[in-house]
C-alpha cells in the first residue's frame, strides 16, 4: 500500500492524507533520518563540508516536512484520531532530534571537519552554519561525559512531562470556573452582544441566567463594561489565582521546572537558564536582555505614573472626591470610560472599510510596490478545505519564487489565533531532488461573512493579516543556500521584525488609501475618522508597555535570580517583582505565574524570552522610520529591506542584517515616539538593545 506521506511532492495531496498514514510514515522517516546520520558517521574519506554539514543539513528534511504537514493538518482540520496519532509520534520525534548532538561519532566528524584548512576558509552562510552547528551541539550536550548525557536526557524528559502537566492544569482550572448571574439587572453596562453570548452559554449548560467564564471573549467584556464591581472582582480574582490549589496546583511544578532548567544550564556550563537560552539570540545573554528591559521600564516610569494618576482623577470626577483608590478589577472598566470620554472613537466604525478581499488585495499590492513581486491565484494546488486559497509569487523577471496558501476563517476543527508556517524551504543551491521554490501558508480566524455582508475585518484583524504576511514574505523571498537558515529560521528575538514591520502599513494614511475602501460605496476612510484612530492609538500606552515589561522582568528574575532557599515561595517572589509594573495593588492571591503558559507549558517556549516582544517592536519601529523618511512605498527602501533582511534568513548575524539595512544599530527612540512616550520619557539618551 502506498503511503502518500512518504511521497510528498510540491503539490501536497492534503485531501488523501489520513491519520492512519502518520505512524507508519514517521517510523520509516525516523529510520531513514538515522541512516542518513549513520552515513555521515561511517564516511571514511577525509571530512569535507559536503560529507559532514552538507549532509546534516538534509538528513532529516523528509521527517521535518512530514511532521510540519501533519502538525499543520492537526491545527486546521483536527479530529480526535489525528490529534491522538500526532501526540503519539511527537515524543519519539523530539527524542530523536535531542539524540543527534549526543552521538559521539557524528560530533567527532564535525569537529574533524572544523579543524581542516577548508573549514577555516569558509565564508558567509557556510561559515555561520559550521559555527552555529558546533555551538548548538555543545549547548545540547555534545561535550558531556556519558553519565552527564544521561542526566541531561533525564532532565529533558522530566521537563517535557512537567511542562505539559502545567499546560493541562491551566486548561483544566480555567474550565472549572464559571460565574452564573441570575438577575439581568446586575449586568448593566455590558453590551448586548456579550450579554447574549452569556445567556446562550448558560442555556447550553442547562442553566438559567447568564454564564461567564475565564475565556477572553467572556471575561474581557465583563471586566471592561460591567458596572457591578463585585462581579468584576470575582472574575478578576478567579483569573489571577488559576491553577493554584487542589489537583491542578501549578506552584510546585513551577519550582521544580525552574530548578531543572537551572541544573540543565549549569550542566552545560552556563550561569543561568537565561544565559543558556539566549546564547544564540540577539540579546546573547540574560544580563543584556535585562538591561534592555530595565532601560525601557525606566523610560516608561514617568508616563506610567501619570496615566495611573489621571485614571484615578477621572474616577474622582465621575464619583466625587471620596471615590476609593482603583482596584485591579476597576482599571479596565474606568479606562474604557476614560477612553470614550477622551476620544469619542469606536474602532468598529472602521470595519466597513476593510472587506477581506480588499485587504488581501492590499497585502499583495504592498508586496508588489515594496519588493516588485507579483502574486497570482494558483488553481492547481490541492487544498485542505474549500475556504483555502492557493497563490504563486513571482519576481519582476517572472521567476517563480514561492507558492502559498491562505486559510482565514474559523472552523470547529481549527485552532485559535493566526500563524504562518513553512512547508517547504527552498534553497538557492538546491541539491538533487530539492526545491528552490518555497511553499508556505498563513492562517487566521477573522470575522466571516454574515448574511448580506461580506467578511468585514476589524482594524486589529487587518494588522494580524499584515503581520502573518510579513512572516510569509520572510520565507517567500528567502535566497539562502543552507536549508537550516531559510526564512523564519532566525533568532527568536529577530523573527518578528519582518512581521511586525508590516503592521505599520495599516496605520499609514497613504497605505490605507490604497486598500481600505468602504464595501458598499468604495469610499476611503474619512480623514476625521483616521485622525481619531491615530489619536486613540497611544491611549494608556505606558500602562500597556509597563504590563509587558513587568512580565518580561518576572520571566528574567525567575530564570536568572530565583533561588528557593534564598527567596522562598515562588508566587510571593514573582508578586513582589511584578508589583511596580501594575497600575493597582496586587491582591494577596495574585498568582499570575501559575497560569503563565508562555513560560512554563513547554520545555523552553518563551522562558527567558518574553522580552522578545518588546525587542522586536524596537526593531520594527526603528526600521520603519526609514520608510517614513524616504517614502512608505519607496521601492529602493523596499529593495534594501528585501536584500538585507528578507532574502537572507539566518545566513548572517541578525544585528549585521539590521545594520546592513539601517546603517547603524537599533535605537529605542522610534518605539517611544510611536508609543507617544518620547516627550515625557525620563532619559533622553539613545540606547540600543544589542
Ligand atoms: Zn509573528
Amino acid at each position: 500500500m502506498l503511503n502518500p506521506l512518504l511521497n510528498l511532492g510540491f503539490n501536497i495531496p492534503f485531501e488523501s492524507l489520513r491519520p492512519e498514514h502518520v505512524e507508519p510514515a514517521v517510523k520509516v522517516l525516523l529510520e531513514q533520518g538515522t541512516r542518513n546520520i549513520e552515513v555521515i558517521e561511517a564516511e571514511t574519506a577525509a571530512p569535507t563540508y559536503d560529507n559532514t554539514l552538507g549532509r546534516l543539513d538534509r538528513a532529516t528534511e523528509a521527517l521535518e516536512v512530514v511532521m510540519t504537514v501533519v502538525g499543520h493538518l492537526e491545527s486546521v482540520m483536527t479530529s480526535p484520531e489525528l490529534r491522538d496519532v500526532y501526540n503519539r509520534v511527537r515524543p519519539d520525534v523530539s527524542a530523536f532530534y535531542a539524540s543527534i548532538p549526543l552521538r559521539p561519532r557524528l560530533w567527532e566528524r564535525l569537529k574533524a571537519f572544523a579543524a581542516t584548512p577548508a573549514a577555516a576558509e569558509l565564508r558567509g552562510a557556510r561559515e555561520r552554519f559550521l559555527h552555529k552547528t558546533l555551538e548548538q551541539f555543545r549547548r545540547e550536550g555534545a561535550d558531556l561525559s556519558p553519565p552527564e548525557k544521561q542526566r541531561l536526557e533525564a532532565i529533558s524528559r522530566e521537563l517535557s512531562e512537567l511542562t505539559s502537566r502545567f499546560g493541562q492544569n491551566v486548561v483544566a482550572s480555567s474550565a472549572a470556573f464559571e460565574l452564573i448571574v441570575e438577575e439581568e439587572a446586575r449586568l448593566s453596562g455590558l453590551p448586548p452582544a456579550a450579554r447574549e453570548r452569556a445567556r446562550e452559554d448558560a442555556k447550553a449548560h442547562g442553566k438559567a441566567g447568564f454564564r461567564f467564564t475565564l475565556q477572553a471573549p467572556s471575561m474581557i467584556p465583563l471586566l471592561t463594561y460591567c458596572d457591578d464591581a463585585e462581579l468584576r472582582r470575582q472574575v478578576h480574582l478567579a483569573s489571577e489565582s488559576r491553577a493554584t490549589t487542589g489537583e491542578t496546583a501549578n506552584p510546585p511544578l513551577i519550582t521544580k521546572i525552574i530548578e531543572l532548567r537551572q541544573e540543565q544550564a549549569r550542566l552545560l556550563g552556563f550561569a543561568s537558564f537565561a544565559d543558556l537560552v539566549l546564547a544564540d539570540r540577539m540579546a546573547k545573554n540574560g544580563a543584556a536582555a535585562r538591561s534592555f528591559v530595565d532601560d525601557l521600564s525606566q523610560r516608561c516610569r514617568v508616563p506610567f505614573e501619570r496615566e495611573r494618576r489621571e485614571l484615578h482623577e477621572f474616577r474622582r470626577r465621575l464619583e466625587g472626591p471620596n471615590a476609593p483608590e482603583l482596584e485591579r478589577w476597576d482599571v479596565g472598566y474606568y479606562a474604557e470610560k476614560q477612553r470614550q470620554a477622551l476620544y469619542d472613537f469606536d474602532s468598529e466604525q472602521l470595519r466597513p472599510y476593510f472587506p477581506l478581499e480588499g485587504v488581501v488585495a492590499g497585502l499583495f499590492e504592498t508586496a508588489r510596490r515594496l519588493y516588485g513581486v507579483k502574486v497570482v491565484p494558483n488553481t492547481t494546488l490541492g487544498c485542505w478545505h474549500e475556504d483555502v486559497r492557493a497563490y504563486d509569487m513571482f519576481d519582476e523577471a517572472g521567476v517563480h519564487l514561492a507558492s502559498f496558501y491562505t486559510d482565514f476563517f474559523p472552523r470547529e476543527s481549527k485552532r485559535d489565533g493566526a500563524w504562518m508556517n513553512s512547508l517547504i524551504s527552498g534553497t538557492s543551491a538546491p541539491s538533487a531532488g530539492a526545491s528552490s521554490v518555497h511553499l508556505g501558508l498563513i492562517c487566521a480566524n477573522v470575522t466571516p461573512a454574515a448574511p448580506g455582508l461580506p467578511s468585514l475585518l476589524s482594524h486589529g484583524e487587518v494588522e494580524t493579516l499584515f503581520h502573518e504576511f510579513g512572516h510569509l514574505l520572510h520565507l517567500c523571498l528567502s535566497r539562502v543556500e543552507v536549508r537550516h537558515q531559510v526564512g523564519t529560521n532566525v533568532a527568536w528575538d529577530f523573527v518578528e521584525l519582518p512581521s511586525q514591520i508590516m503592521e505599520n502599513w495599516c496605520w499609514e494614511k497613504e497605505a490605507l488609501a490604497t486598500f481600505a475602501r468602504h464595501h458598499q460605496t468604495g469610499a476611503s476612510i474619512p480623514d476625521e475618522l483616521l485622525a481619531k484612530m491615530e489619536r486613540a492609538r497611544t491611549y494608556r500606552e505606558a500602562t500597556a508597555m509597563s504590563r509587558q515589561l513587568g512580565f518580561a522582568t518576572v520571566d528574567l528574575a525567575l530564570h536568572i535570580d530565583y533561588d528557593p532557599e534564598q527567596h522562598g515561595d515562588v508566587l510571593a517572589y514573582a508578586r513582589a517583582v511584578a508589583a511596580p509594573f501594575v497600575p493597582a495593588k496586587l491582591s494577596e492571591n495574585h498568582a499570575m505565574i501559575a497560569s503563565f503558559s508562555h513560560l512554563f507549558s513547554s520545555s523552553v517556549g518563551y522562558a527567558a524570552g518574553y522580552y522578545s516582544y518588546k525587542w522586536a517592536e524596537v526593531l520594527d519601529a526603528d526600521a520603519f522610520t526609514r520608510f517614513q523618511r524616504e517614502g512608505v512605498y519607496n521601492r529602493q527602501v523596499g529593495e534594501a529591506f528585501r536584500r538585507s533582511v528578507l532574502e537572507r534568513g539566518d545566513s548572517a548575524d541578525p544585528m549585521q542584517l539590521y545594520k546592513d539595512f539601517m546603517g547603524r544599530e537599533p535605537s529605542l527612540d522610534a518605539l517611544m515616539d510611536r508609543a507617544g512616550l518620547s516627550r515625557v520619557s525620563a532619559g533622553g539618551a539613545s540606547a540600543s538593545p544589542g
